[in-house]
Formats: C-alpha cells, structure tokens, sequence
C-alpha cells in the first residue's frame, strides 16, 4: 500500500473526521499565502501589517492592504481542494472543519461545518461598540467607519498577538479531541494555538494525515505525509470513498 492508499483507508474506516485548513488550501485559487512567494505586499511583511500595533500606528497603511486583498480574493473561486471537503462531509457521520484561512473559499465551496477561527475579511468589526457586520464592498472608504457610532472599523480577523474567539476555540479543541482521523491541509504548523489542534488530536488517538507542498513541524510524528499540491491530493484522497 502507497502512502495516499493508506490515507483513503484510514479515512474510509472513520466516522469522526476533523479537517484543518491553511492557507495552502487556497494558493491554488489565487490567494497569496503569508509564507511563500507573493508574501510580501509593497515591500511589508505580513507579520508588520496584521498585528493590532501596525493598525493604531497607521490605520489607513493596514486598510490599503485589506482593500487590495478583499480585491484579490474576491476574484478567486474555490479550487478542487475545497470542493473534495465538501464531498468529504457528504459522507461522513460527523464532520468539522477548522479553518485559519479568512477567505470564505469553505463556505463558498459549500461547506457546513466550517469553524473560522481566524474570522473573515467579509466582516468588519467597529473598534468603539464592537459591533460585527458582514460587508463584501470593494469601493469601500480608506477609512470604513461604523453606521451605529463612527466609530473606526477593522476587518474581523484575527491578528497576531491577538486571542482567538474563545467559544470557537473549544469547539475547536473538542472537534480535534473527539476526531478519529484529523486531516491537516496547507498549514505550516507554526502558528499557535491552531497548530496545537493536530497534537491534541493525535494524543487523544486520532490519526493525523497531513497534507501540504513541503514537510511541517509535526511531519516527524504524523500518521500520514502526503507531499503535493492539495488541488490534486484531496480529490484523489476521497474519490475512492
Ligand atoms: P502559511 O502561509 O504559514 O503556510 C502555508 C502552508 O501551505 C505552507 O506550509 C505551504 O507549504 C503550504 N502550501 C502552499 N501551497 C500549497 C498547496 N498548493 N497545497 C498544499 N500546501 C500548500 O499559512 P498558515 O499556516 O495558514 O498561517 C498564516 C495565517 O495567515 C493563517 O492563520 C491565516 O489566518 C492567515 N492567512 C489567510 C489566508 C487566506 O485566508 N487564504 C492567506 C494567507 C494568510
Ligand atoms: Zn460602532
């Protein structure tokens, strides 16, 4: 038996599957991951423009690089990576999926259970009243500011340094703890606390099957490697189920 045949075999035999998607999964749709190539924006790093800090510095320097990826993204259409885990949910009992990724490519694949940890760059938060909205226009001002308050808006995602919402965290961690297989897609296994869940999942026995272009942190220890692009390796993973 080959690696992939291992995998569909041990994905046929489980009823639990947790899946947990980085934003490899959506390279092959056109958006940029933080890591690779096409990283960098205007000569910043990523990690200089998400973090609350960069956006009390300088509001409209962040802005400009959420306009310009709410532009990118929503020019991008789900890949045969994403629909592969919408077929996989079809057809299994009990089913989440976690995801980092801000994009909303799950959801517009037609995913159910999609827990977005790291929130959506579709909804934007005030920063005086806390108010959550979703808003996908792309001619929205430099600065959007909140109908209730005028109050500044940011997107709704998750920065670094920041926590993550706490209700979806546990559903989160309990999704990894109760799994019987956990499917761990285009993450590089280095930002935390996501890139806990697959050790959490494998210390409570499940079998971890790890996919992405190059090997991670938790490639040493996981059930399954398989090393390829996640547009080719999901759909084969779950044809044969
Ligand atoms: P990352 O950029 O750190 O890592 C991406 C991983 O995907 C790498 O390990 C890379 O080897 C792998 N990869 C790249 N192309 C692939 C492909 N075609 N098939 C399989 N694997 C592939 O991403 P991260 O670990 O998710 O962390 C960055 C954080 O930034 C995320 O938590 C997320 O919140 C945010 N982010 C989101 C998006 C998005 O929504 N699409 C994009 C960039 C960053
Ligand atoms: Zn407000």
């Amino acid at each position: 038996m080959d690696d992939l045949e291992r995998a569909q075999d041990i994905l046929a035999r489980a009823e639990r599957i947790t899946v947990l998607t980085g934003a490899g999964i959506s390279a092959e749709s056109g958006v940029p991951t933080f890591r690779g190539a096409g990283g960098l924006w205007e000569n910043h790093r990523p990690e200089e423009l998400a973090t609350p800090q960069a956006f009390a510095r300088d509001p409209e320097l962040v802005w400009r690089w959420y306009h310009w990826r709410r532009g990118l993204i929503a020019r991008c259409r789900p890949n045969p990576a994403h629909r592969a885990l919408v077929a996989l949910e079809r057809c299994t009992p009990r089913f989440t999926l976690i995801t980092q990724n801000v994009d909303g490519l799950h959801q517009a694949a037609g995913s159910r259970q999609v827990l977005p940890i790291h929130g959506s760059i579709w909804h934007l938060r005030c920063t005086a009243c806390g108010t959550v909205r979703e808003d996908r226009r792309l001619d929205l001002p430099a600065l959007p500011t909140c109908d209730d308050c005028g109050g500044l808006l940011r997107p709704d995602v998750v920065w670094f340094g920041e926590s993550l919402d706490p209700e979806l965290l546990q559903r989160a961690w309990q999704a990894a703890h109760q799994a019987e297989v956990m499917l761990v897609v285009g993450t590089s296994a280095v930002v935390q606390p996501a890139a806990g869940l697959a050790q959490v999942a494998h210390e409570a026995g499940a079998a971890v099957i790890e996919v992405n272009l190059e090997p991670t942190p938790n490639s040493g220890w996981v059930e399954v490697v398989l090393l390829g692009k996640a547009g080719e390796i999901l759909p084969r993973l779950v044809e044969a189920l």
